[in-house]
């Protein structure tokens, strides 16, 4: 070891031993100025800007409505993260049938990674099973174990084969009547689905289908995969 090895390993000790003694002396003296957000969080650390907008166990996710065990053993319960409208990035949960998992958590890597701005994703049993609440609160979502609005007939989402995104930018439009009513579909605004764009072709080249694309109803919050 020469001089200047020396030196810089010594300097690293002291530097090291610093650091040590700075991180038992703010565990032992907690700053009680200071709320705890900022007590716990550093600027090098992305992850204490995380806004947390779900964080259920599996079966909270499930809770509160009727679901035949057929159905429970194909979900899994999903960790996204996304950019909101707050500009921030947020981390949510998606109930999703378990084959679609993969595709989902590829997707959401390239919404987060374009900025696409996802305004919340969190599991409808927080909205009591309520489609509407959920897409009045602007909330992505995809299990719902319902019927197709207004039929007998039970809804892809009641498999969690579908996922409806930013409700609120993407509305289900049938004669010229937007669903949720407050909602309304302007391609220039951010978080809207339109075709061509890069999410829509991340869900299509999967073999997913889009609500937009129907001819008599439009769903442009909606994507669906049908398995083989
Ligand atoms: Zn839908």
């Amino acid at each position: 070891m020469n001089k200047t090895n020396f030196f810089s390993t010594g300097l690293l000790i002291l530097t090291l031993s610093n650091n040590i003694n700075n991180s038992i002396f703010s565990q032992q003296k907690p700053d009680s100025s200071k709320p705890d957000y900022i007590k716990t969080s550093s600027a090098q650390d992305d992850s204490s800007d995380l806004i947390i907008d779900s964080n259920l166990s599996f079966e909270a996710a499930i809770k509160g409505q009727n679901i035949p065990q057929s159905i429970i053993k194909n979900l899994e319960l999903v960790t996204v993260q996304y950019y909101s409208f707050d500009g921030k990035l947020h981390q949510g949960q998606i109930v999703l049938h378990k084959d679609l998992v993969k595709d989902i958590q590829e997707i959401f890597l390239v919404i987060k990674d374009s900025k696409f701005l996802i305004n919340k994703v969190v599991p409808i049993s927080q909205y009591n099973w309520s489609d509407e609440e959920s897409t009045k609160d602007n909330n992505t979502s995809a299990f719902n174990y319902r019927f197709i609005s207004g039929t007998k007939v039970m809804s892809q989402h009641a498999y969690a084969l579908a996922i409806d995104i930013n409700p609120l930018l993407n509305p289900y439009t049938k004669k010229g009547t937007n669903t949720p009513s407050v909602s309304k579909y302007d391609t220039t605004k951010a978080g809207t689905i339109i075709s061509g764009s890069l999410i829509e072709t991340e869900f299509k080249k999967r073999g997913w289908n889009w609500g937009g694309d129907w001819k008599s109803v439009k769903d442009y919050q909606h994507f669906e995969k049908k398995l083989k």
